[in-house]
């Protein structure tokens, strides 16, 4: 069989792999939009380097748009086949889809209004997406939801199981087993895995048997903090920022994942009577609001931890000092209101949404902070914010930089370098064959490989191919 890596590739977005069976049985791991390079967006994703009607059958990892936006235009080119993925996948990665056309649609209205500006509204709505609203449909409905640890004979010559990966609600590590020739092999890959001891997530179940390893590397080169507390960290940026200033505390954080454990957080700081009380705390994002929801519909899925608060509290994440911003008009008038508050916004990579209008409004005040709570890949406005320029360009004003930037990685959804280590510990790697790295930017993959005691290590090129 041949592995072919046509996304990921010593980078962070856009995964996609190629798994082509000797039967000429095509499996396609993962089909996501590619962020790297925002003003090659379009070209980067429109295309694809193989013919979406001879893929055979999708393996969906986890819902992020990274590693699902651009299903639906697969689609829409003419994959016809079933996706697999875990049950909360499902709902999750419909609420992503709607949410990713809706910004493509609103990204494509900017700069279509920016060059034709005097052209008739009509005409600016008139934007090329990369697949329509009926695409998402088609996608949602092929999709089929496992359980986890549990096989699923696809046919003859494949088995798939998916494991707990433990990023996200319902992401998963896949484990192929292919016969071919009388001869079996088992393939794993570990999608994005979630922190060892994570907010909310249970920790990464890892796979078994395996001969040839795809790992994710996001933090391969780097060690978190470890002896920060998440709720000391957060309330710390709270008591120096909107305590003591009257400022804001502008979170940028993806709707799915962080910003959830940013929330739950913050309930259990106020269940503590430790939140101050004259500070406002602001969702503004409807899908991290949908997706929040869902967090709770599939408790089952969380760690004990959550589990617990859910039965002792009711639910994870309402309570007083928390409001829940739904339309773009309340989020316009509440961002400049006068009082001291956290904004926890999306995008978590500030690429879209509104928190580039929560950013601009509060990157010229020194009373407040952005403070970063995820990976932000190069190329992003999220990764030129932590580069510490003095001004910067957003939404199309220049702003002089005065609020403080800063950085935490208590809310981190990936392992670093210490928690890839055990898991490839865990998963018995020096028994595989050949481990490849993915989903990680060049500096990180090489620091991470030499790490690694194994003597097959391979940081794949884009659409480089093994034969397995
Ligand atoms: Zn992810």
């Amino acid at each position: 069989m041949k592995l072919t890596f046509y996304g990921a590739a010593k980078q962070v977005t856009g995964s996609m792999h190629l798994l082509t069976l000797e039967s000429g049985f095509q499996v396609l791991i993962d089909c996501g939009l590619d962020y790297e390079n925002r003003k090659d967006f379009d070209s980067n994703n429109r295309n694809f380097p193989f013919l979406p009607e001879d893929i055979d059958l999708l393996i969906l990892t986890h819902a992020h748009i990274d590693h699902s936006g651009n299903i639906p235009n697969l689609v829409r080119q003419g994959f016809n086949g079933p996706i697999i993925c875990s049950e909360p996948t499902v709902e999750l990665s419909h609420n992503l889809l709607n949410d990713s056309l809706n910004v493509q649609l609103i990204e494509g209205r900017k700069s279509k209004g920016k060059k034709n500006h005097k052209k008739s509204f009509k005409k600016q709505e008139q934007v090329q997406t990369l697949f329509q609203k009926r695409h998402i449909e088609q996608t949602v409905s092929a999709m089929h939801g496992l359980t986890f640890n549990e096989p699923y004979q696809v046919n003859d010559e494949l088995t798939i199981e998916l494991f707990e990966a433990g990023h996200i609600l319902g992401a998963s590590s896949v484990k192929l087993t292919i016969k071919e020739h009388n001869e079996t092999k088992q393939i794993g890959f570990t999608g994005d895995l979630g922190n060892y001891g994570s907010k909310l997530m249970k920790d990464p179940t890892p796979m078994n048997g395996l001969d040839y390893l795809i790992t994710e590397s996001t933090y391969g080169g780097r060690l978190h903090t470890q002896d920060k507390i998440a709720e000391d960290v957060l309330l710390n940026y709270i008591k120096n920022t909107c305590e003591k200033f009257g400022g804001k505390l502008v979170i940028p954080a993806f709707s799915v994942g962080r910003t959830q454990a940013i929330l739950f957080t913050l309930k259990q700081l106020y269940t503590k009577g430790l939140l101050p009380k004259n500070v406002k705390i602001y969702t503004d994002s409807p899908l991290a609001i949908k997706t929040s929801r869902m967090y709770e519909k599939y408790k089952k899925y969380l760690n004990d931890e959550a589990q617990h608060f859910v039965n002792q509290y009711g639910d994870l994440f309402g309570f007083e000092n928390l409001y829940v911003i739904e339309n773009s008009k309340d989020s316009e008038i509440m961002s400049l209101l006068p009082e001291p508050s956290v904004i926890v916004s999306a995008a978590g990579m500030v690429e879209g949404g509104r928190i580039q209008e929560h950013i601009r409004n509060h990157i010229s005040d020194a009373y407040s902070t952005i403070l970063i709570a995820g990976f932000c890949a190069e190329g992003t406005f999220g990764h030129e914010l932590l580069m510490g320029k003095s001004t910067v360009r957003i939404n199309y004003k220049e702003k002089e930089v005065h609020a403080q930037i800063a950085r935490t990685d208590v809310f981190s959804a990936h392992p670093d370098q210490n928690g890839l280590l055990r898991y490839l510990n865990e998963v018995d790697f020096k028994s595989i064959k050949q481990i490849f790295l993915v989903h990680g930017d060049l500096n990180s993959m090489t620091k991470f490989k030499e790490t690694i005691p194994h003597p097959n290590v391979v940081m794949p090129n884009f659409e480089e191919s093994f034969q397995l």
